[in-house]
């Protein structure tokens, strides 16, 4: 048996001014063939689990090039077309004299690049061409991303986490690799069926409704016969043709029963739309909630501005909530605050020339794009450097990049250099910072980073400050994405 695996996997944010071109995605995760590390990320977990079967059942495992690219705008061209180009080159390389049984891809499935409305389903559908109906393509896929007709055309497989935030992600991974090898081992027949909800929402698993609805489908899936159910959340700031939200059922041997379960996953999801989605609170409001309950000792109190998300592909230097902590926070109330991310390489880079001590005028933030706030201008205290910052995500690593933690009238802010949202409280132990020792934590992040600050924190702030994120469907301005589902209209 010969498998090969490759993947390019990104998110893009159509109204996001963050270009992403190869130098992006050489800051987050360029792996050439057989250099991917031991650990997986988000997105090539099904490349670990693969190294693992062909070590153990002793088949062929060719590695393609593997990448990621943190979420931003529009990839360029000349940057997808490059990175396709090279995995064609290593497939047809790898089918030159001997045929393939399997391809696994290692996707995101949100990218959007320039002239490429569906890049992954280009990527498929030229992979298709080389090898022929017979290989097995199997894909593992972000709930964040557009399920289109290409891909459902050309791919056998594919399996999408079930988790938001995507704690599941090594189990999806393992899930797609089983199923392509019992695929091409004729050990099931899969069917996969598709069922479109015509709407577009956010869902966090992390609590009910959306809880009780993933361990609905984990359930589902203990019976034989069901190989996989995922839901395709979509993603809302992805101005795609097939942008929303959809069922994907594989089912052994029975197409009949796949449209089914597709069906009836599809009106599970549709009953809880509008709901899911946690209390989110403007910055005025987050700010003086956190500040009472920090006074009161409920420390410590984390606030995360869940749209200036970089994880949903913005710049994530907004300023709004730290410069209503600036306006709030009376010196006398001696509250420890740490900001942790601000996203600007420039500021980084004055830092690193000043150096660890160094007091120093510093304008930073707010620099990319509209509705995030003002540019900071404050006399800054540069009390670490780090070179290299990563944060945890389970046991993946998430590159921050260079990065410093200044301080000014007591805050501490992290600014960093690689656009990443909060994942893990270590990101602040990593400048530093003992997160259990400060009373207000601000980070940036939609959901994701629910798993492990809920650990730390009793007091969980969503707030909702400025306009950098599209997340009203029904007021932005999309050209490309279907106008006939809810909530851009009613529909039941
Ligand atoms: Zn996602």
């Amino acid at each position: 048996m010969r498998i090969f695996v490759a993947g390019i996997a990104t998110e893009s944010n159509s109204f996001s001014p963050i270009f992403i071109g190869l130098e992006d995605f050489e800051a987050s995760l360029y792996a050439a063939p057989y250099q991917h590390p031991d650990t997986p990320t988000l997105c090539t977990a099904a490349l670990i689990e693969l190294r693992k079967r062909a070590n153990k059942e002793n088949f062929s495992l060719i590695e393609g090039t593997t990448c990621w690219a943190d979420p931003g705008g529009l990839v360029s061209r000349h940057c997808f077309e490059t990175l396709r180009d090279e995995i064609l080159e290593q497939v047809k390389a790898a089918i030159k004299d001997e045929p393939l049984d399997g391809i696994v891809l290692c996707l995101h499935g949100a990218m959007i690049a320039q002239g490429y409305d569906d890049p992954e389903g280009n990527l498929i559908e030229e992979i298709r061409k080389l090898v022929g109906r017979k290989v097995i393509i199997g894909a593992s896929l972000d709930p964040h991303s557009h399920l289109t007709d290409k891909r459902f055309k050309y791919a056998d497989l594919l399996c999408a986490f079930k988790e938001f935030p995507h704690t599941d992600f090594e189990k999806t991974g393992a899930q797609i690799v089983d199923l392509v090898i019992r695929t091409i081992k004729g050990e099931i027949d899969p069917q996969m069926a598709m069922f479109d909800c015509k709407m577009i929402d956010v869902f966090p698993s992390s609590r009910q409704p959306m809880r009780q609805f993933v361990d609905d489908m984990i359930e589902a899936e203990t019976k034989p016969e069901v190989l996989a159910l995922s839901l395709i959340h979509g993603f809302m700031a992805g101005d795609s043709p097939w942008m929303g939200t959809k069922v994907i059922s594989i089912y052994d041997g029975n197409m009949q029963n796949a449209e089914q379960l597709a069906k009836d996953f599809g009106k599970k999801i549709i009953a809880i739309r509008g709901l899911a989605m946690p209390d989110i609170t403007d910055q005025k409001l987050a700010v003086k909630k956190a500040i009472d309950l920090a006074l009161n000792q409920q420390t410590p109190v984390v606030i995360s501005d869940v749209w200036d998300n970089p994880g949903g592909g913005v710049a994530g230097d907004g300023t709004i909530i730290l410069q209503e902590l600036l306006d709030k926070n009376k010196i006398e109330n001696k509250l420890k605050i740490c900001i942790g991310t601000i996203w600007d390489p420039i500021a980084v880079k004055h830092c690193f020339k000043a150096g660890i001590g160094a007091v120093i005028p510093l304008r930073f933030g707010a620099k990319s794009a509209p509705y995030t706030g003002q540019p900071i201008d404050k006399i800054i205290k540069i009390l670490k450097l780090n070179a290299i910052a990563q944060q945890n995500f389970g046991v993946s690593q998430v590159p921050m990049g260079a990065s410093a933690l200044i301080e000014f009238k007591g805050i501490k802010v992290i600014i960093n250099s690689t656009r990443a949202q909060a994942f893990e409280p270590n990101l602040f132990e990593e400048m530093g910072i003992n997160p259990l020792e400060q009373d207000i934590l601000v980070i940036k992040s939609t959901n994701h980073f629910y798993a492990a600050f809920q650990k730390i924190s009793n007091h969980i702030i969503y707030c909702d400050a400025g306009k950098p994120y599209p997340n009203n469907p029904k007021t932005t301005a999309y050209k490309k994405a279907p106008k006939d589902i809810w909530p851009i209209v009613d529909r039941h």
